[in-house]
């Protein structure tokens, strides 16, 4: 994203930066000799202030025009030359460098890219570790576990069995991961089978059955990848690489592969993974492996511990550190290697200013290091598989699941028909039906409601219809706020009066999506009374622990189903589990947005893939109002190709991501007035411009907490140009800020978005 400067006259200089007392930039001459040198992020010598002293400091910007009279401008006195790779540069330039980028590439001021990029410092050690560790020996523990079992305490046996695989086990991952709760550890100490230790380190983290084994050997298919990574970085030319594998194809030992290999030549790993898809299992691997090299970052971790984390990785040691998007930033100078799993995950991407995507982050962060990146998933994102397509990353693919067991039975239940046939109730016929076999058996199901994206769009119960822009191919929504029975498109901005009968087929029963987890859950204690019943969701998990408590209460086989947002339909593994019923799979096709397609695909795959984990096989009802949309039929089939194919001719078509590029610019004031008519001015500013223009109109939800909402969205093939408008834009607004208009508004700038904003 450096980009030449021959035009311009001006940079933006920021001066010798302090953690604490960040300075706005200042504006330098270009002299001519430099002209074609100085790039963005350029380190320079300038004159500042009284002192005599030329001072560092970093170029953040280009402009043609400076604000102040010429002989008041300085010219930058030289460059100081940075090499790109491996450097030994400190935690502070580098942070610069990188948020200077991201301040370019997506939009923020240089205050918000550095607290981003940032990790706080700790003085003092690190604090110690926990650990349990089994103290009985292995005969009389296995006595033990049969006995848990047979007295069904499946949590203590859970924890027994967890400590006979792996004898010492951290205490967060315990209660984080397996789903065991304080109280049962302490049952199993003052049983004398574990102590808690107080460690500064894991001593012994490698399994009993392992001992004396190596790791897997890899399959032909795993070693060629690994071997095309590792041979591609020692060559010094890493390049991304994306492993498209079902779950189960072995693509986790792959990336312990490549990072042992990389870590044993005195490099550093990141590996990434969503928080939600982080399971117990993966992360033992990692333990086994690395041993006490190795940290885990997460949300329920306070600052200070993260902190500490941060200051292992500062001090060398530890080499690998695993966590979700913030674990990009840890501070490792020696960065071999950068993992991201589950690359199609949504949480990959920032949703405050910057807007960044850890994806074309950790691209930067990987070329500044000269360290390789690794992307894999069992349903890649549109965009990662474009661009491997193109040839920008390379592609591998593991088709074989190595875990045996089979692929559950997928049907897709027609809910037309079922209304048709007179069948209003929420479950179809033969959902319900292998409902109460499951009820009959003992065996366990998970009902899935899919609810993503879901924002009042209007849909036709009889045939499925959903009305949709005339103009953009997605969804109108029905307007909140704005007065009732108004529909409106949050890509353009057309508006129009909501139907009382649906326009295809005339019925009555056309309203807003509505039906909620909580209707279900009644539903299902009328239809099964004696059905025990976990209801997962934002409103059930909102209090702290409660989340790990509905899915240890799971996993205990206290509960027959699960019923659940998509929430449960991440990562974790639970044998019982026999029958996974998705419930309006389609919701999220109607959604206002241009990935609802991907996004359904991605969802109900992931969804299918939690039935039959265990050694009984498993079954999927798909219930939907259309049976034959593309993305519903390939999820069904398991086959990401076929979709593929399908929905990057649609993104063609339309000009959107990946094919194109997309910044929504993003308009917020207090005042509607002030609000419309920043949003006008940035209209006539771009008015002549060659891109795609559409809006300004009403975000999704037009007013928040009484703040009114405009959006602006603008295509271009080329990502750069978009940065060009977004420095224009910024340009435009601080002008007009400086002479008193566009008070209390606040412009963002979301590239190629993900979420609807
Ligand atoms: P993914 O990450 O794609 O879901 P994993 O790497 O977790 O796949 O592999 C799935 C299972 O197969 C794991 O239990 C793993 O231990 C096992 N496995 C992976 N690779 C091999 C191999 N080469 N030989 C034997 N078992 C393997
Ligand atoms: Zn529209
Ligand atoms: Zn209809």
């Amino acid at each position: 994203m450096l980009c030449e400067v021959e035009m311009h006259r001006y940079a933006d200089v920021i001066i010798d930066i302090s953690h604490d007392r960040l300075d706005r930039p200042f504006t330098y001459r270009i002299p001519d000799h430099l002209r074609d040198r100085i790039l963005l992020g350029s380190q320079v010598l300038v004159p500042f202030g009284k002192g005599k002293e030329p001072r560092k400091g970093y170029v953040t910007g280009f402009r043609d025009r400076a604000d102040l009279e010429e002989e008041r401008i300085r010219d930058i006195l030289d460059l100081v030359s940075l090499r790109e790779g491996y450097t030994e540069e400190s935690d502070r330039d580098f942070n610069l460098r990188l948020a200077i980028w991201m301040k370019n590439a997506y939009g923020s001021t240089m205050i918000t890219a550095l607290k981003t990029v940032m990790t706080s410092r700790k003085s003092g050690a690190p604090k110690k570790k926990r650990t349990i560790r089994l103290i009985a020996d292995p005969e009389a523990a296995e006595e033990k576990l049969a006995w848990y079992r047979q007295k069904h305490q499946l949590a203590r046996a859970r924890l027994l069995e967890a400590l006979l695989e792996t004898p010492e086990i951290p205490y967060e991952m315990v209660t984080a991961k397996l789903h065991v709760t304080g109280p049962v550890i302490r049952a199993l100490k003052s049983a004398g089978l574990v102590e808690i230790e107080e460690t500064g380190f894991l001593r012994n983290p490698v399994s009993i059955q392992d001992a004396g084994r190596g790791p897997a050997a890899l399959s032909p298919g795993q070693q060629e990848i690994a071997d095309h990574v590792v041979s591609a970085f020692e060559a010094g030319d890493p390049g991304v690489t994306l492993i498209h594998g079902i779950t189960g194809s072995g693509k986790t030992e792959v990336y312990i592969n490549i990072i042992s290999r990389i870590c044993s030549q005195g490099r550093q790993a990141i590996m990434l993974i969503p928080e939600i898809a982080l399971t117990y299992q993966t992360l033992i691997r990692f333990y086994r492996h690395f041993g006490d090299r190795v940290s885990v970052i997460n949300s329920s971790l306070s600052e200070s511990e993260k902190a500490d984390q941060w200051e292992r990785a500062r001090r060398g040691e530890i080499d690998v550190i695993i966590g979700p998007r913030s674990a990009l930033f840890t501070p490792f100078e020696k960065l071999g290697v950068i993992v991201i799993d589950e690359e199609h995950e949504n949480s990959y991407k920032n949703e405050s200013m910057p807007k960044y995507h850890a994806r074309e982050t950790a691209m930067q962060i990987a070329r500044m290091r000269g360290a390789a990146l690794v992307l894999g998933s069992a349903t890649p994102s549109l965009d990662a598989y474009y661009r491997a397509l193109t040839g920008e990353f390379k592609l591998f693919t593991l088709k074989e699941r190595l875990t045996g067991g089979t692929l559950p039975a997928v049907e897709i239940a027609d809910m037309r028909a079922e209304l048709r046939r007179g069948n209003r109730s929420i479950l179809s016929a033969s959902l319900r039906r292998k409902l109460e076999e499951r009820l009959q058996k003992g065996e366990q199901t998970m009902l899935f409601l899919n609810r993503r994206g879901f924002a009042g769009s209007l849909s036709c119960r009889a045939c499925g219809y959903v009305v949709k822009c005339p103009h953009c191919d997605v969804a109108m929504s029905v307007h909140m706020g704005r007065g009732k029975g108004r529909m409106v498109c949050h890509y353009c901005g057309h508006e129009e009066a909501a139907p009382g009968l649906c326009p295809s087929c005339g019925s009555r029963y056309i309203s807003a999506m509505k039906a909620g987890t909580e209707q279900v859950e009644t539903y299902l204690r009328q239809a099964f009374p004696g059905a025990r019943i976990l209801r997962m969701d934002a409103d059930t998990t909102s209090a702290k622990g409660s989340y790990e408590k509905i899915l240890s209460s799971f996993a205990n086989e206290e509960a027959d189903i699960l019923l659940g947002t998509q929430m449960i339909v991440k990562g974790h593994d639970f044998p019982g589990v026999t029958l996974v019923g998705i419930l309006m799979a389609d919701l999220s096709l109607y959604s206002n947005d241009y990935r609802a397609a991907e996004r359904t695909f991605q969802l109900l795959t992931q969804a299918a893939g939690r039935a039959g984990r265990g050694s009984l096989a498993g079954d999927v009802v798909i219930q939907t109002y259309q049976p034959d949309h593309y993305a519903i039929v390939h999820a069904s089939r398991q086959d990401y190709e076929g979709f593929y194919e399908e929905e990057i001719l649609y993104r063609k078509l339309l000009l959107y991501p990946p094919v194109s590029h997309m910044l929504a610019v993003q308009i917020l004031s207090s005042s509607e007035d002030a609000a419309l008519s920043a949003a006008g001015g940035i209209r006539s500013l771009l008015e002549e411009i060659p891109s795609v223009l559409i809006g300004p109109a009403p975000a999704g939800i037009g007013r928040i907490r009484d703040i009114y909402r405009f959006g602006l969205y603008i295509k271009d093939p080329k990502y750069d140009t978009l940065i060009d408008y977004k420095d224009q834009i910024e340009t435009y607004i601080h002008t007009m800020q400086g002479n008193g208009n566009f008070r209390n508004v606040q412009i963002q700038f979301d590239f190629d978005p993900v979420n609807p904003y």
